[in-house]
């Protein structure tokens, strides 16, 4: 699966907002947002993100797209992809967008607490750690629905990291719509989230106009 190479931190400067991507580094005195909060390249500290009063609709609906598909860590071919999907469900196109956004595997296991940032879960997907109704699942995309559970595979548990992550997921909250059991490293989604229980900052009436034009 393609995966972005570039500078993580760029992002976020480039977004002109902590988009939190690189997990616990996130929240210590090293964040490249902290040091340095403003864009990058030559013009970087005096030109305009698209957030200010003179930017046209099209580039804050840019703006909007570019910084959810970096949140999720995904290439544009396969977000497109997942609007279309949204577009197809009955009910707020914008909602389930995110929905679908939200179910899918690398961000659940990311949700329950077991991975410090969505890139560290979909690495841990890929390797073949966890298994999805018993099956072992390797898909970071595979979208999971209500009902589905998820787990450590049973020879991931005996290794150093996951036996240390029982203590370490304590300190992170699991997503209310998801149930989450520390003592065998699993969980369950119970139901899809309500809007209030997905990221706040994403605003995805500016991404369904973006795509709709
Ligand atoms: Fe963004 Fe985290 Fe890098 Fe800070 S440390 S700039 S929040 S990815």
């Amino acid at each position: 699966m393609a995966k972005y190479l570039g500078p993580v931190c760029k992002l976020c400067r480039r977004e002109g907002e902590k988009l939190f991507l690189k997990g616990e580094r996130c929240f210590t005195a090293k964040c490249a947002f902290d040091r340095r909060g403003f864009a990058p390249g030559q013009h970087g500290r005096t030109g305009s993100r698209g957030g200010s009063d003179r930017a046209s609709d099209y580039s804050r609906q840019l703006r909007a797209k570019q910084k959810a598909r970096r949140v999720y860590g995904m290439f544009e071919k396969q977000f497109r992809r997942y609007f279309t999907l949204a577009l197809k469900r009955r009910g707020l196109t914008g909602l389930n967008f995110l929905q679908t956004l939200e179910t899918r595997l690398d961000n659940v296991v990311f949700r329950l607490g077991y991975a410090a940032s969505r890139a560290q879960a979909r690495e841990l997907v890929n390797h073949g750690h966890f298994v999805v109704n018993e099956r072992r699942m390797d898909i970071p995309s595979m979208l999971l629905k209500p009902g589905d559970k998820i787990a450590v595979k049973e020879g991931s548990m005996a290794t150093t990291f996951f036996k240390e992550l029982k203590d370490i997921a304590e300190t992170r909250n699991s997503a209310t719509w998801l149930e989450r059991d520390l003592k065998t490293l699993s969980g369950r989604v119970v139901r899809l989230p309500e809007r209030a229980e997905i990221d706040g900052n994403l605003t995805e009436q500016l991404i369904v106009e973006y795509y709709s034009r």
